[in-house]
């Protein structure tokens, strides 16, 4: 399905749909369970790092399955959106609308403001032929994810997003209020430590900019990208087993929880997964050096994985039951 429905409903909820994004069978797995026994709608994302590293057509066939993979599972109404996360052209959106996505992002933050609406609008025309709803961008992100790499940030401009939504058609807005792509959101020099366990203290997040967005548009569904929190039980357990992570740090889960009561009605959720599935997989294979069959360590990390996708709807987003 689409994300027209979903979002109009977690607006009106005060929840967020999860956007998880998978590469691998093993994370597909997880976020069906971890959705199927909390009946929560969500969003599959596939980057362009991840249609390089699984191939296009096998992650749409494995969606596929993962639909008919819910409902063994016992959910018998699954809410499932596959979506392709930051689009960059035209071309890239329009191959995934016809092939079967049910949501695309077109992701134009980088450009000029003049060139980035004509760039969203012709997506947007192109897949709404074919009802398949579009993430539009405004303001960038920091930090790393795959091929999105911005050195620079802004914050999106909340005087912009009424013209901008108007003359695209856009679905829905990611906006930055200070999320960052990857492990290493912020750099110390712009946290503050904690004293106690001398761990780094992001900065808070920009809600003024949110309260504007949403005054300026109320109702319309916004998107946060770069939206992990970097849980330090991971990183410690990465730390401790021959990894090495020095000063990761992410967005406090209150933040999101609070964000995710508001218009912001799809949370971003990637990096978070990586280090629940690096810290299982570190953990086995420090503990049982012996071990060669990968079985034996990527259930551990699909397990855990599970624990995290649960944690995330239950305890953050707000999203188990609503879709029963
Ligand atoms: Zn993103």
């Amino acid at each position: 399905m689409n994300t027209r429905e979903m979002f109009a409903k977690a607006v009106d909820g005060g929840y967020a749909i999860p956007a998880f994004n998978f590469n691998n069978m093993e994370q597909l797995q997880a976020i069906i369970k971890a959705c199927a026994e909390t009946k929560s709608p969500v969003i599959l994302q596939v980057s362009s790092g991840a249609r390089k590293y699984a191939n296009q057509t096998l992650l749409r066939y494995m969606a596929e399955g993962a639909v008919e993979y819910a409902k063994e599972l016992g959910w018998e109404h699954p809410q499932i959106c596959l979506h392709l996360d930051h689009g960059d052209t035209f071309e890239l959106c329009k191959s995934c609308v016809d092939f079967g996505f049910s949501s695309v992002m077109i992701d134009g933050s980088s450009l000029p403001y003049e060139e980035n609406i004509a760039l969203t609008k012709k997506v947007v025309e192109y897949a709404h032929q074919y009802d398949v709803t579009v993430e539009a961008e405004l303001g960038v992100l920091a930090g790393v994810e795959d091929d999105v790499v911005a050195e620079e940030s802004h914050y999106t401009k909340p005087e912009e997003v009424i013209d901008f939504a108007t003359r695209t058609g856009c679905d829905s807005l990611a906006i930055s209020i200070g999320t960052s792509h990857g492990a290493y959101k912020f750099k110390p020099e712009q946290c503050t430590r904690d004293p106690k366990t001398g761990k780094l203290v992001p900065p808070p997040l920009a809600f003024d900019v949110l309260e504007e967005v949403e005054k300026k548009l109320p109702g319309f569904p916004i998107v946060l990208h770069g939206s992990s929190s970097v849980p330090q039980e991971y990183v410690d357990i990465i730390n401790t087993h021959g990894g090495n992570l020095p000063d990761a740090v992410g967005i406090p889960e209150d933040q999101l929880r609070k964000a995710a009561k508001s218009a912001v009605c799809k949370i971003n959720i990637d990096s978070d997964s990586r280090l629940a599935f690096t810290a299982a997989v570190r953990k086995v294979l420090a503990e049982k050096p012996g071990e060669f069959d990968p079985r034996k360590y990527c259930g551990p990390a699909r397990d855990e994985m599970v624990k995290l996708y649960k944690h995330k709807i239950i305890e953050v987003l707000g999203s188990d039951g609503k879709a029963e």
